[in-house]
């Protein structure tokens, strides 16, 4: 890509939730009307900044919860969108909370060119949604899960979480096959982490619960038993997909074998160290080689763009090597590794010279394999994936 090509791939982040769950450090807050409008407002106004240099070919609206956004605030949203020339991506997807689905929104979405929804579900028992602070019921998982695909919506991600405290193994695979059982397209899911000002961090620190690290193994093992019988494959630590549309590859996924068909092409470009503009209150934008982070703070971000400035907290220009460092660090969070003809290629670097001895060290340790024309980690590796990656920032 040319420096003058625009950026093809946009995360918008949603600072908005009903309510804050126990285990969450994502920045968001609990939603006020008044508030929204404002943001509405400020997005469309970024939107149209950066619009010169966007032609999206993947779209992420993250959270947050965008669900929370009303018809009318969504409409709003879109037809600026619209009149940008920002419409027309090949995957466009918006996370979703159960709660706040609705047959008239999925049609919306829909009709302005959304074709992707990634569900936050996290777990199928009632008792541990309630732990959790989540606002919906297993039952309005199945409900939401159903008018979606009456809506028309053909690429479903199902988000799961696991070592939640109290959760047992019999808990989890009743929620592994039950989920199984929807056939969504997509499957994500992360253990538990404790964050730092977060309740389920302060139980913890309180002595509350105690976390069983040989169970927590054993889930992620289930979840990849049930994940496969299932008909999906891994293609990163934490995401499984299904390849339905076989010999469809896009742009994004070209040359790298191992990425199934409905994998989310959003995340692979992160992980294949592509460029994104980021927008939204605490959005970090990654564009040719500079890392931008907005502000976190949705009165801050609304006063910088009702002034006509982006909200940029903080840019960085990163340095070739160090960017290539980091590169390496993300694509091996993948199953498939690096191949070393496209890491040379997204980076300059040829990934034999710069790191042969930290993968040399990887491989005594049977965390990476080294073929002849790529490196990956191995399954053990991939479950120590940070710290393996850690060994590759410069
Ligand atoms: S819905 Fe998602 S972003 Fe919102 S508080 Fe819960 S985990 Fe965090």
């Amino acid at each position: 890509m040319s420096a003058a090509s625009p950026i093809t791939s946009l995360y918008v982040h949603v600072p908005f939730c009903a309510q804050k769950c126990e285990y969450c450090a994502f920045y968001s807050e609990a939603s006020s009307g008044e508030l929204i409008n404002r943001y509405v407002a400020a997005l469309i106004r970024e939107l149209e900044m950066v619009a010169p240099d966007l032609k999206p070919k993947t779209i992420f609206f993250g959270g947050g919860t965008p669900s929370i956004l009303n018809l009318k605030q969504w409409e709003m949203v879109l037809k600026a969108m619209e009149r940008l020339h920002l419409l027309g991506a090949e995957e466009f997807t918006i996370e979703s909370n159960p709660a706040t689905v609705s047959a008239d929104k999925g049609k919306l979405l829909r009709d302005f060119g959304v074709n992707r929804i990634s569900m936050g579900v996290q777990s199928l028992d009632e008792a541990l949604l309630d732990r959790l602070g989540r606002i919906h019921s297993r039952e309005m998982v199945f409900k939401s899960f159903d008018i979606l695909r009456r809506a028309g919506f053909d690429n479903i991600n199902l988000d799961l979480m696991f070592a939640i405290p109290t959760q047992t193994m019999a808990i989890w695979q009743a929620t592994l096959n039950e989920a199984m059982a929807m056939q969504s397209e997509h499957l994500s899911s992360y253990e538990v982490i404790y964050e730092d000002d977060t309740p389920l961090f302060e139980q913890l620190q309180a002595g509350e619960f105690s976390v069983d690290e040989n169970l927590a193994c054993e889930m992620y093992e289930e979840l990849i038993a049930a994940a496969t019988n299932a008909g999906f494959q891994q293609y990163e630590i934490a995401n499984f997909a299904r390849d339905l549309r076989a010999g469809a590859p896009t742009t994004e996924t070209r040359n790298q074998t191992g990425i199934p068909g409905l994998a989310c092409r959003h995340n692979v470009n992160y992980w294949r160290g592509g460029s994104y503009h980021g927008l939204g209150p605490s959005a970090t934008g990654y564009v040719r080689g500079v890392r931008t982070k907005n502000w976190a703070n949705t009165q801050l971000y609304c006063d910088q763009l009702e002034k006509g400035r982006r909200a940029i907290e903080a840019s960085e220009e990163l340095s070739p090597l160090r960017r290539a460092g980091e590169i390496a660090a993300f694509g091996l969070r993948m199953n498939a590794g690096w191949p070393f003809a496209d890491f040379q290629q997204v980076t300059g670097f040829d990934l034999r010279q710069e790191w042969s001895a930290e993968m040399q060290q990887l491989e005594a340790r049977g965390w990476g394999k080294m073929t002849a024309d790529r490196f990956q980690l191995t399954r053990l590796g991939l479950r120590f994936a940070d710290a393996a990656a850690e060994m590759f920032l410069r």
